[in-house]
């Protein structure tokens, strides 16, 4: 099948115009023709221009999904609503491959990956789709026996969702199938890094049968741009997923209209590896955590904590992975690991490991990207290891976002977890060991939204994903982000 499969350049997937935002059901251009332009990360180069959203034009997308909620989305059966996001669906997975291609341009995701991760996007409607046939309130059997009390699940109104670059495509449908589903109407704002395969998922949104306004897109930087959605009160609600301070600027500015939130924020999540685990397993997944999607994900769990008598072994055997590993360009389909999404990025990255060096941690990279004169205008960094590191440092308690991880050693189980859980993040956490009754009092001790036993971080649509402490407020995926987008009344009814 995947032989099959053949490469698409640029000129094949890409517009040749300015990429419109969506608004009332029709692309359009910004109202002062304004234009951003987006980058290949692994050559620098222009890829191609965006229309750039003026407060006007937030205005128009959210007066288009306040009218439309108030309007024809109203009457929308739940029946029906669940069919236009199957047929959503189905149009999406026609288009998966050219999607692939475009966010391996836009994000610099290696194509193989890439086509991984978006094959799976169909079924994050299909799911909302299904479950949202099971939203009901329920009758209360309240104290007061001449009443008839029942509760509804009523939709929020305009759903304001602000969406991150690491995985554009999935994250936007993220927001938008539960939203949807639960009888929303949204405006979307994409990463201004990484706005292409959004755009191209509004053009769909009609020929799945959604009336004009249900969904919008509005390009351009968070500030002005997505801020301009978090202050407007017709907006009930924000979604963001980002990096904390950024959540935290929207949590004040949220304060002032009493918004609902759902805030997915960064993460310094542990993976803690006793001495009874299995190793391979475990290397497998530090080495996965270090280079999937050049270690920019969320959930990755970058404080590697061993057990000091098999730290040794290994970090050898995660270092012969990492130097066997497969740096290259994107379309490439052998590449393992691209590179990094922006020079902002690379350089944020960069400025961790000199300050790791400074903290007095020793920092080691494992592969010689000045060997590779092909990759030299690219974004590319080595996978890096900060080794000799502890908590206190601030490669241990800040996200790095790179592919980098902080190693860290540990005597026994208290300790380990006492490292694990000190941190201001509480995204995720993940441990090995072969002793079935540990796993358990781990699973109980790590804290943490997400605790993986003896397995990688992963999310899937179906089980809810969400941060404690500043990692997050509310849950994404599972029928938890359904009914967060959804508000409960309750009914009493005079019997006499
Ligand atoms: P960011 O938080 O700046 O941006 C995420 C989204 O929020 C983008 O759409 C952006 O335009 C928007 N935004 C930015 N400022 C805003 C504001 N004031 N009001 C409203 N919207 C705003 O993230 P970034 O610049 O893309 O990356 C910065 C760091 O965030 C990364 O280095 C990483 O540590 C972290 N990050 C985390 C995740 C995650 O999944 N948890 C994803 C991407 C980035």
């Amino acid at each position: 099948m995947t032989a099959e499969l053949k490469t698409m350049k640029r000129e094949d997937v890409l517009r040749s115009g300015p990429y419109p935002m969506l608004i009332g059901g029709k692309e359009v251009p910004s109202i002062s023709g304004k234009t951003f332009a987006t980058f290949d990360p692994s050559n620098g180069r222009k890829l191609a221009d965006v229309y750039e959203a003026g407060p006007e034009d937030v205005e128009r997308a959210v007066a288009a999904a306040h009218g439309a909620f108030h309007g024809p989305w109203r009457g929308v059966l739940p029946r029906d609503r669940s069919r236009m996001l199957l047929e959503l669906a189905r149009l999406l997975e026609s288009r998966v491959e050219a999607l692939s291609w475009l966010e391996c341009y836009d994000a610099g995701k290696p194509i193989a990956a890439s086509r991984a991760w978006l094959a799976g996007a169909p079924s994050t409607l299909e799911y909302y789709a299904g479950i949202l046939l099971g939203l009901a309130g329920e009758t209360l059997e309240v104290s007061d026996r001449t009443l008839l009390d029942f509760t509804m699940r009523e939709p929020l109104g305009v759903c304001g969702l602000i969406v991150p670059w690491n995985f554009p495509l999935s994250i936007a449908l993220l927001k938008m199938a539960p939203a949807l589903a639960a009888g929303n109407c949204v405006v979307v704002k994409p990463s201004e890094v990484t706005p292409l395969s959004t755009v191209e998922l509004g053009s769909l949104i009609a020929e799945a049968g959604f009336p004009p306004g249900v969904v919008n897109i509005v390009n351009g930087p968070g500030d002005p741009v997505g801020m301009a959605l978090v202050r407007d009160p017709r907006v009930a609600k924000v979604s963001f997923t980002g990096g904390t301070a950024t959540g935290k600027t929207i949590f004040r500015e949220a304060a002032a209209t009493v918004k609902r939130l759902t805030l997915e924020l960064g993460g310094k999540s542990a993976s803690l590896v006793f001495a009874d685990a299995n190793l391979d397993k475990a290397v497998g997944v530090a080495y996965t955590d270090m280079v999937r999607n050049s270690g920019q994900v969320c959930g990755a769990c970058t404080r590697l904590l061993l057990e000091e008598s098999i730290a040794d072994a290994f970090l050898e055997a995660l270092e012969a992975k990492l130097r066997a590993l497969r740096i290259g360009l994107p379309g490439d389909p052998a590449t393992e690991m691209g590179p990094l999404v922006s020079p902002t990025q690379l350089a944020r990255v960069g400025d961790y490991l000199r300050i790791g060096g400074d903290e007095g941690a020793r920092v080691q990279s494992y592969s010689d990207l000045r060997a590779r004169p092909e990759l030299a205008e690219g974004c590319y960094m080595a996978p890096t290891l900060i080794h000799d590191a502890t908590n206190a440092m601030r490669v241990a308690r800040e996200e790095i976002f790179g592919p980098v991880l902080t190693v860290m050693r540990f005597k026994g189980e208290d300790e380990a977890v006492r490292i694990a859980n000190d941190s201001r993040y509480g995204l995720a956490a993940c441990a090995f060991t072969g002793d079935a009754s540990r796993a358990m009092r781990l699973a109980r001790a790590l804290s943490a939204g997400t605790v993986c036993i003896n397995t990688g971080v992963r999310s899937s649509v179906d089980a809810p994903f969400g941060g404690f402490r500043e990692s997050g407020v509310g849950k994404e995926r599972g029928r938890e982000a359904l009914l967060d987008d959804t508000q409960v009344k309750n009914v009493r009814f005079g019997l006499n």
